[in-house]
Formats: C-alpha cells, sequence, structure tokens
C-alpha cells in the first residue's frame, strides 16, 4: 500500500470506528498562539492553571510526539437526530432539570480513545509495508496540551464559531473531536471552513452568566462548566443567589 493509498484508506477505517469526519493537517507552530496568550493574560482561564502549564507544547505538539508531522482529525456526533424533540421538551420544561447532552453516555475520553488506538493499530500495521524508517501514532482528544479546535478547522471539520466551540453545518456543536499526531506526513493543503457565524449574536446574547466577552471570547470564570466542574470553591453569589437562578431556568 502506497502513502497516498493508506491516507485515502484511513476515513473509511474511522467511519467503521464511528467516526463521522476525518481530515488531515500538518503540525506546524500554532497561529492561535496570540490568542491563547492573551486569554490567559486576561486571567480568563481562572483557576485552571493547567492551562498556562506546558504552553510550548500547547502552540507546538510536535513535542507530545517527536518526529511527528501531522495530526489525523476526527469528529464523532453525539446526539441522534431521533433525540432532538425530546431534548427540545425537557428544555422547554420548566419542572426538568437537564443534564448536557455529551454527558449521559459513557466517558467520551475512553471512548475516543479507545477508538483512536484501533485506528492507529490498522494504520500502523498497513504502514509497516511503507519504506520509511517508523510509524508511531498518539491519540488525544481533550487528554494532552494542544489547540484541538484549530487543528479541527485547518484540517476542515468545521469552523470555530463565536461561542468559541467548533462548529459544522450540519451538525453544530454536537459532536466530540480528536486526533492522531503521527509522523506519517499526511498533509493536505490547509482547508479551513468559512466562518458561518455571519451577524449571528445568538450564542452571546443568551448566555445567562454573560460568559462571552466578545465574539470569540470566553471569560471560562463566568461559565457554568467551569463553575460546576472546575471551581473547587463555592460558586460565588453572583452566580448562585435566588436571583440569578438560571440553574433552574
Ligand atoms: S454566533 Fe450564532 S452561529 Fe455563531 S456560534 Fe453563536 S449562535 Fe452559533
Amino acid at each position: 500500500m502506497s502513502l497516498q493509498a493508506l491516507k485515502d484508506q484511513i476515513p473509511q477505517w474511522a467511519e467503521a470506528l464511528g467516526f463521522s469526519a476525518t481530515g488531515f493537517v500538518r503540525l506546524d507552530r500554532s497561529d492561535h498562539e496570540s490568542h491563547l496568550l492573551k486569554w490567559l493574560g486576561n486571567d480568563h482561564h481562572g483557576s485552571m492553571d493547567y492551562m498556562a502549564r506546558n504552553l510550548e507544547l500547547r502552540v507546538d505538539p510536535v513535542g507530545l510526539l517527536p518526529g511527528s508531522l501531522s495530526a489525523i482529525t476526527v469528529r464523532m456526533d453525539y446526539l441522534p437526530a431521533s433525540e432532538m424533540t425530546r431534548i427540545e421538551e425537557t428544555l422547554a420544561s420548566p419542572s426538568q432539570a437537564y443534564i448536557a447532552r455529551y454527558a449521559l453516555g459513557r466517558d467520551y475520553h475512553k471512548v475516543i480513545r479507545r477508538r483512536l488506538t484501533q485506528l492507529a493499530t490498522q494504520i500502523n500495521e498497513a504502514a509497516s509495508g511503507l519504506k520509511m524508517p517508523q510509524y508511531v501514532t498518539r491519540a488525544c482528544t481533550d487528554s494532552a496540551p494542544i489547540l484541538e479546535k484549530r487543528f479541527a478547522e485547518q484540517s476542515g471539520l468545521g469552523w470555530i464559531g463565536k461561542n468559541t466551540l467548533l462548529l459544522n453545518q450540519n451538525r453544530g456543536s454536537w459532536f466530540f473531536i480528536g486526533e492522531l499526531l503521527t509522523n506519517l506526513p499526511f498533509f493536505d493543503a490547509a482547508k479551513v471552513s468559512a466562518n458561518h457565524c455571519g451577524s449571528c449574536t445568538r450564542c452571546l446574547d443568551v448566555c445567562p452568566t454573560k460568559a462571552f466577552v466578545g465574539p470569540f471570547e470566553l471569560d471560562a470564570r463566568r461559565c457554568i462548566s467551569y463553575l460546576t466542574i472546575e471551581l473547587k470553591d463555592e460558586i460565588p453569589t453572583e452566580f448562585s443567589d435566588g436571583q440569578s437562578n438560571f440553574w433552574l431556568r
């Protein structure tokens, strides 16, 4: 199998493992570095000190896997179309509590990492026929200091919206992303999706804690996800008193 044939085969293997889309991108120093430094400088990461650690790896992930050249990016959808009606009914009901859909299933870190590892095994076996020195891959999904959304965007899996999430025209943001770092040279010309947010500001307007400082800029200290998962102290009264009880909305 040639390198190109292997590259053509990978999306099919990925699809069989449950991934909805696959992309390829050259690993290089991130052009998102200035955005990250500004975000950290504004203390928008709050108590997530780990975000400020391993900065060099975050902006240049080659250090995560010495010799790595490219990333194979994948998308896994987690919202079955059949669930949409039920979710909308739950969200509209003032008497029902709801839990983020992504958290209802099995731990996505384990699921995606296991499947990425299976994909890596297939790739490495096929690559053993190539006359190349070594074939290594490393699976990542929200598990390594790497700017995942940036690579997903650059490989054509979607665009980073004003809500700072990766978006896809068909699937919204109802999906996980992951990537395999590899020293196989799977290069595509960067094919960044167009940003389809346009003049829309719905996410900025509707956020109950006003966590968006502006488009593409999240102050994590105000984000419900941060307040309920990352923050080890009490939730500030600004967000927890009866007057602003958005938790039950
Ligand atoms: S601006 Fe509109 S389209 Fe873009 S992320 Fe926000 S809600 Fe979605």
